[in-house]
Formats: structure tokens, sequence, C-alpha cells
């Protein structure tokens, strides 16, 4: 085959800078994510310092993020070393202890006031009710902090664990001007209850964290090649606008009640966000990108840069 010559090569350069170089800029960009729900707490530190969780974020093309931390503070020692693409959020539980009975003090709410007031803090959360276990729906510092969410504009991120939409309604319905951010697709919610509770409260926006299979092994989100089982994915079509990922850095899942060992969740954050790449990857681009990053960064009102 005859060589080319001078300008073959220079044109054949163009044309191929012209078909490739967009579709690296384009891969590079489907590559950014927005995570909705990280921690950094008492038992996190001696794993992982606060510039190693942000140096695991920007290996995973984290470019906007929501982090809470228990005491509230050390979320501060994460998204003080970021331009403002982490965000903190104000976490309810003072202290290691608070997880159970934070509802009991009405200290809480003073302290978020004071937080959010500061503008250091961009939301409240994670805040878990557990039906049967508390805090009750009409619980003060419950509904105090609502109102706060309210009074501040941001959005509000809750942990429900319940097998009906229904325990939900009564709070979604009575504050309908607070912006909910239900996370772990719901905890034990399937995605019939999701729906059914969407479409009750359009103030309800849902995240998928910890709906990776390593942890929900029992109750599957995606199938053996890693799609989106169909439910689901009707469910996200259905509310393009509404649904967002998360990795939720908990390891081990029960470490909560185990105080003598430290979590190492962040170590796990590479997996987790492996996981939810794996199904976006099977969605439609637009849509993909809408649960990826745009979602997370409309509901925080976040510009980005
Ligand atoms: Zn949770």
């Amino acid at each position: 085959m005859k060589g080319l010559n001078y300008f073959q090569v220079i044109y054949s350069l163009f044309v191929f800078g012209l078909i490739f170089l967009p579709g690296t800029i384009m891969a590079a960009e489907n590559s950014n994510i927005a995570d909705v729900h990280l921690h950094y707490t008492w038992d996190q530190q001696g794993e992982t310092s606060p510039q190693d969780a942000i140096k695991i974020l920007k290996k995973n093309n984290v470019v906007f993020g929501i982090v809470s931390g228990t005491p509230p503070e050390l979320a501060l020692e994460l998204s003080n070393q970021t331009d403002g693409w982490l965000k903190a959020i104000f976490s309810p539980y003072l202290t290691p202890a608070h997880r159970m009975d934070w509802f009991a003090d009405k200290n809480v709410v003073t302290r978020a006031r004071t937080g959010l007031k500061s503008g250091q803090y961009h939301g409240i959360g994670e805040v878990h009710l557990i039906a049967g276990l508390g805090p009750r729906l009409t619980n003060p510092v419950l509904t105090g902090l609502i109102d706060l969410a309210i009074e501040y504009d941001v959005p509000f991120l809750v942990h429900i664990e319940t097998s009906s939409y229904k325990y939900f309604l009564p709070l979604c319905k009575k504050y309908s001007k607070a912006r909910f951010l239900l996370a772990h697709a719901g905890g034990l919610l399937d995605a019939e209850n999701i729906s059914a509770l969407m479409q009750a409260c359009n103030n309800v926006w849902v995240e998928f964290s910890a709906r990776d299979s390593l942890r929900y092994i029992d109750s599957a989100i995606v199938d053996d090649k890693g799609r989106l089982l169909p439910g689901w994915l009707a469910l996200i079509k259905r509310y393009p606008n509404r649904f967002m990922i998360g990795s939720d850095p908990v390891w081990p899942v029960d470490n909560r009640h185990q105080w003598d060992t430290p979590d190492t969740g962040w170590l796990k954050v590479d997996e987790y966000l492996a996981f939810h790449r794996t199904w976006l990857s099977y969605l439609p681009e637009k849509l993909a990108r809408r649960i990826r990053l745009e979602n997370a960064r409309g509901l925080f009102r976040d510009r980005g840069k």
C-alpha cells in the first residue's frame, strides 16, 4: 500500500481529532458524579483522614457531594477543604450516643439553628425515623428540625424504616413546603411503595445510597448483569428529576453498635460508586446524567463551577 504524504497525514490527524476528541471529553464528563450521602464520623477519623476522604472522592470523579458528621462539626473538616463542591448538612447526632435518643434533646434544634445561621450547613440530616421505635412523628425535636429546614429552605435527608409508605405520608403532607430527600430508596420500601409516596407528595426526592449488592443483599435493585430492575426503571423514568445516588460510606454494615471497631466505610467508596455507575451505564445518557449529577445540584441549589 502506498504511504501517506504529509498533507494526508495532517488531514487524517485533523479528522481523527474531530471524531475522537469530543468523545474523550464527553467520556470524562460522563464520569462526573454527585454523591448526596456521605458521612464523616468520630469512628472513621482513625481510618481515614479528612484529606484522604477528599482524595477518595476526587479519584471517583465526585464533583458534587453532601456530607454529614457525628458530631456535626466533623462534616466541616471535609467541606472546608473544597471550594464549595462538597456541602455539609447538619446532623442532629451531637454525640456518638445520640443516634438513639436525639429526639429527646431540645438542644438539638437550638444547635441546628446556629449551624444553619452560620451558613456552613446546607441541609439537615441524616435523620433516622424507625417505625415503632421512634421518634413519634409529632415529636417536637423532629418537627422543630423540619420547621428549620423550611425556614432556611434547605433539604431534609431522612432515613425511614417501615414496610409501608403510609408511615411517612402525614409528614410530607403536613410539611408540604419542606423538601425531603429519602435515603436508600426508602430503606425497606419497595418500588411500589416509593412510587405511591412520590405520587402523593411532590416534595419527596429519593436517593439510592446503600442499595448496592454489598449491603442490601436480600432486596436487590439490579439483575445479575447489574441492570436496574424493571419496577425501579419504570419509576425513575416516571420521575426523572427526583432520583439521585450516594455511597453512604459505612462498613461493616452493623457497626453502629460495635463501639470497639472502627468504621472503614470510606475504604469501600470505590466499590459503592462502581455499583451505581454500572446500572447508570445502561440508561439513556440524558436520564443517566440527571440521576448521576443534575438532580442533586438542583435539589441543593448548586450551580456548579
Ligand atoms: Zn441511612
